[in-house]
């Protein structure tokens, strides 16, 4: 086994990483909100926990990784008010909120698969996980961690003593943020206590997903799956706890809360956040409404790789500018890597080069590092060496594909019978998919650009 350091924000440090068990490393991550298409933004997490798995199986542990998808009971504000997201996606399609849910969940595979990021060894529905759910609030009730009133149950912060830890704030500068930025339910004790469990009352009194429970009948709380599903899928502790930063302040904070009162023992011993891919230094995020979709950057013509080597460009704890041409230049890079394969190089040491990347990558995933060094070597066999950790199918042949082959001939055809507007918007599409066509008098010629 080779020796890890990674950042855990809970000590605010870069540490050894040690897990419970020898080899064997148990990881969470939050799963999607599955109301709507992920954007590019939310894939930004998921390439980063594949990252952090992929360099913990090149290192030699065994990974065994635990995820939820959050089908019921994440409103639009994560302080527990407005509408719940998926009967807000139900209203949009004029469906139900687990035809829409079913409906995202394939299409975040779907976008998982094209981008090479592996699939979380168990997957678990909150929605299937209502039980140990409703287990976890017996207990917090039991041993005196809630409060009622006819909308909710809630979870009282102030009977914990680190409630916040996470954050490195005081409470007192907590409550003041909470307030701030959330309409505080005036039910609530304190301004940062969370909603468990919701009853069908008030503007939720018609929620279409209920389930009964001892209290009443009703749908969870966002935070309580996270604690439940990995409880199930790992057991507590577990080593590596992974989402995006937005989650520290409230979601995170909320599990490490509810998971510790009820059993008394850390929930993860490390906690690992990746920062936003911003657009224009603003967070993509749907409510801002300046998202792009996998299947927009398909359909501009690039392929989903080029976005992984873009993200991977960048240290999973630096905030990462989204732009056509960084994407352009992400494309360009990979076809130079692609293009060296039977190419001889001048690499004298090789195996040194092999300590030198990895030393990055066992250094908190320094991949910008990682990825300087090996286009410094310029060698084929050393990117194959760490295709495990950066899957950029580097032995795809880029040569010209059929598609583009069929699009030169559909040109080809329109400029014989000198339909010049069909030829140029064929040139356009050739074009967008990062070719160049050159009319020479022998012929056309394909230029990747
Ligand atoms: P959600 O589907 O909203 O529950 O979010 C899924 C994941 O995406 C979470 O880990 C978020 O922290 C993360 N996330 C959301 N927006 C961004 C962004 N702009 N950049 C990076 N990660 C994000
Ligand atoms: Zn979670």
């Amino acid at each position: 086994m080779n020796k890890i350091k990674l950042y855990n924000t809970m000590t605010r440090s870069v540490e050894d990483f040690r897990p419970i068990r020898d080899n064997q490393v148990k990881l969470y991550v939050c799963g999607p909100t599955v109301y709507n298409f992920a954007h590019v933004g939310n894939l930004r997490a998921y390439l980063f926990d594949d990252l952090l798995r992929r360099v913990l199986k090149f290192a030699g542990y065994e990974v065994q990784e635990g995820m939820n998808i959050t089908d019921v009971g994440h409103l639009v504000g994560d302080g527990d008010e407005g509408e719940d997201k998926l009967e807000l996606g139900a209203k949009r399609e004029n469906t139900d909120p687990l035809t829409i849910a079913r409906k995202y969940e394939d299409r975040f595979f779907q976008d998982m698969e094209k981008l090479n990021i592996e699939r979380p060894e168990e997957v678990v529905r909150a929605t299937d996980a209502i039980e140990e759910q409703l287990e976890i609030i017996k207990i917090l009730e039991e041993k005196g961690f809630t409060y009622s009133d006819e909308f909710a149950i809630y979870f009282d912060t102030s009977k914990l003593s680190d409630y916040g830890k996470l954050t490195g704030q005081k409470l007192e500068d907590k409550k003041v943020g909470v307030r701030e930025e959330v309409v505080v339910d005036q039910n609530k004790k304190n301004p940062q206590d969370f909603v468990l469990w919701f009853f069908l009352a008030g503007r939720y009194k018609d929620h279409i997903l209920q389930w009964p429970s001892p209290w009443g009948k009703g749908f969870p709380g966002w935070h309580i799956e996270c604690s439940a599903i990995s409880r199930k899928i790992l057991g507590q502790s577990f080593d590596i706890h992974a989402g995006g930063v937005d989650h520290i302040g409230t979601h995170h904070t909320n599990e490490i809360a509810q998971s510790e009162a009820a059993f008394e023992t850390p929930l993860a011993n490390y906690w690992m956040h990746n920062e936003f891919l911003n657009i224009d230094s603003t967070k993509m995020s749907k409510s801002l409404g300046n998202v792009y979709t996998l299947t927009e950057i398909e359909e501009k013509g690039f392929d989903p790789i080029d976005f992984r080597y873009f993200v991977m460009s960048g240290h999973y704890r630096s905030k990462l500018n989204f732009t056509w041409q960084a994407l352009e230049g992400a494309r360009s890079t990979l076809r130079k890597i692609r293009a060296l394969k039977g190419k001889s190089s001048n690499v004298e040491n090789r195996t040194n080069v092999i300590d030198i990347v990895k030393d990055m990558l066992y250094n908190d995933l320094d991949t910008p590092k990682a990825l300087a060094r090996l286009h410094e070597a310029n060698d084929f066999e050393l990117w194959k060496y760490f295709e495990p950790v950066f899957a950029f199918d580097i032995e795809r042949d880029d040569l010209i594909s059929d598609e583009v082959k069929e699009l030169v001939k559909k040109r080809e055809e329109a400029r014989s019978v000198k339909n010049w507007q069909l030829a140029d918007e064929l040139r356009g599409k050739i074009e967008k998919m990062g070719y160049q066509v050159e009319d020479a008098q022998d012929g056309v010629k394909i230029v990747r650009q």
